[in-house]
């Protein structure tokens, strides 16, 4: 009998620019003993890491902040090359994480402050009480391909200034940005708190393995077998995952407005955005007019390669299997009755798929029901707001909306119906880098949030409770042994007294 030779696992993973097929780069495909040995350098150093405080973790993100800022333009070739984005789509990812640099150390220190909280139950009124926030020791983050800098560095962020050691597992398709932002901080001198586990899925299981919470961008797939894992072993994550984001455009719409930013929000970086707009729902009487509006806008956006030129509104997609996704989504919808109003099909040489709007959709075919993560617009004529509403939450997803109309009231009205973690009114893709707002996932797109404010930066944190006497204790307390009639029968009364209503407070 002949034996299957076991699969070997490659030791290094070549990285390809998807416009053109050009190398661009290898990492090593990491081991789970090399992540093991990296979790526990990171869980060293972290300690005085924590101890350090805030002020000084401050000034190390503000170091790197600069060198950032100070290679911005390498940081957007490499990224470029790794993704085949187009430069303006490539350019505004380190504009981006500087803002995030300069959010949250300006209130880092504030949001981590201790509470104090005043209690007016018995068992704490003398008491001075604190909650201090304690970080986990090993932060794992996990990203997807379409955004390498940003995935890497907007979690990384936050967890750092709240005291955790990160530890980063890129994807296996866009590892370069995150060595940069490693190279980053190697760099500027910081103390070793953040590693690189370049690889692939097994890294990142490796990574789950070891961390003690786990902040994970991806797929709802990936997700759900991550968050198997993290509850098997206890620990806490937080996961963004896939979206299906409608827009839904009302009659009294500015319908250059809503054509305008439409087109954008489903088509920047190629569509390959969680929350990128991927149905959009018109009431019939602006049907006409805003599809021939919106069928000119994306037939006006360019797509191609450029390197420094910024030639090109939009770029490749990321792997050739994400054009094969759309391609399918496309042919489903043709065969089941869909029109092209424009685009529709691959273009020239690598992963190019031309920006596209498909009419004629039905809700049930598979450009509506599933995450498409490409450049393809659905429309669907909806009678009014309630069935815009309707089909609008007909969704597994739940990450974003966007409501265009021309009165405001009608759109937080209509947001508030709406099942998604965020809505934008007149807008699309505005709430997610507004780091004082949350973005999170509902239904399968996710669990948990980043950002939000002083969330965000608590959530990589363990709240401890401290209690201690506000007077010179006695030797001894009410609840304390020896236990007697007498004892118990005064603790039921004050705690009656303080917690009860109307005459239960008195036992009657
Ligand atoms: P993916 O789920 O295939 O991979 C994401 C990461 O998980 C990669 O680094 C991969 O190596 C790793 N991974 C794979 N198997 C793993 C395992 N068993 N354990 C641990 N890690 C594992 O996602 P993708 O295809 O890279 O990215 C596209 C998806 O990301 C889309 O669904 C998109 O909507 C989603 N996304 C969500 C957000 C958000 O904020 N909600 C942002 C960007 C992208």
């Amino acid at each position: 009998m002949t034996e299957t030779p076991a699969t070997v696992r490659p030791t290094t993973i070549d990285v390809y620019n998807p416009a053109d097929g050009t190398l661009a780069g290898q990492v090593i495909n990491e081991s789970p003993a090399r992540v093991v040995a990296a979790v526990q350098q990171l869980r060293h150093a972290q300690t005085s890491w924590e101890a350090a405080g805030p002020r000084e973790r401050i000034k190390w993100l503000m170091a790197l902040q600069d060198w950032i800022l100070d290679n911005a333009r390498h940081i957007s070739d490499v990224l470029q090359s790794e993704t085949g984005k187009s430069r303006a789509d490539a350019s505004v990812e380190v504009p981006l994480i500087a803002d995030a640099l300069r959010y949250w150390t300006t209130h880092a220190e504030r949001f981590l402050r201790d509470d104090h909280p005043r209690s007016r139950s018995p068992l704490g009124i003398a008491k001075k009480l604190t909650v201090t926030y304690r970080p986990h020791p090993v932060v794992g983050i996990i990203t997807p391909w379409n955004a390498p800098f940003v995935m890497a560095a907007q979690d990384a962020i936050p967890a750092l200034a709240a005291g955790a050691s990160v530890l980063v597992k890129p994807s296996e398709v866009t590892p370069l940005s995150a060595v940069e932002f490693a190279r980053g901080w190697r760099e500027i001198g910081a103390p070793p708190v953040v590693a690189l586990a370049t690889g692939d899925g097994v890294t990142g299981a490796a990574v789950v393995d070891n961390v003690d919470f786990i902040q994970f961008t991806g797929s709802t797939r990936t997700g759900r077998a991550i968050a198997q894992r993290c509850t098997h072993r206890l620990i806490p994550y937080s996961l963004e995952l896939g979206g299906k984001d409608p827009a839904l455009v009302f009659a009294d719409a500015d319908l250059d407005r809503a054509a305008n930013g439409i087109a954008w929000g489903g088509m920047v970086n190629a569509g390959q955005v969680c929350i990128s707009v991927e149905g959009v729902y018109v009431e019939t009487p602006v049907y006409d007019e805003f599809v021939a509006k919106l069928t000119q806008r994306v037939a006006d956006i360019t797509q191609g390669q450029d390197t420094t030129a910024f030639r090109y509104d939009i770029g490749a997609l990321a792997t050739s299997g994400q054009r094969d996704i759309v391609q399918r989504h496309v042919d489903d919808a043709v065969a089941d009755g869909a029109t092209i109003r424009t685009g529709g099909k691959p273009t020239g040489v690598g992963t190019f798929f031309a920006p596209t709007v498909l009419t004629d959709v039905e809700q049930s075919m598979s450009c509506i029901t599933e995450e498409t993560f490409g450049p393809t617009l659905p429309v669907i004529k909806v009678a009014d707001e309630a069935e815009a509403i309707r089909l609008a939450n007909d969704s597994r997803y739940g990450l974003s909306a966007s409501v265009w109309t021309g009165d405001r009231r009608r759109g937080e009205r209509v947001a508030r119906q709406l099942n998604v973690g965020a809505v934008n009114i007149n807008d699309a893709l505005a709430n997610p880098f507004i780091w004082d707002l949350p973005m999170g996932g509902w239904k399968e797109s996710g669990v948990g949030a980043r950002s939000g404010g002083a969330y965000g930066i608590r959530k990589y944190c363990r709240p401890q409770a401290i209690t201690a006497p506000r007077i010179r204790p006695a030797r001894s307390e009410l609840l304390w042994y020896p236990t007697s009639r007498l004892k118990s029968t005064l603790v039921e009364v004050v705690m009656r007294a303080t917690a009860a209503r109307g005459r239960r407070r008195f036992g009657l």
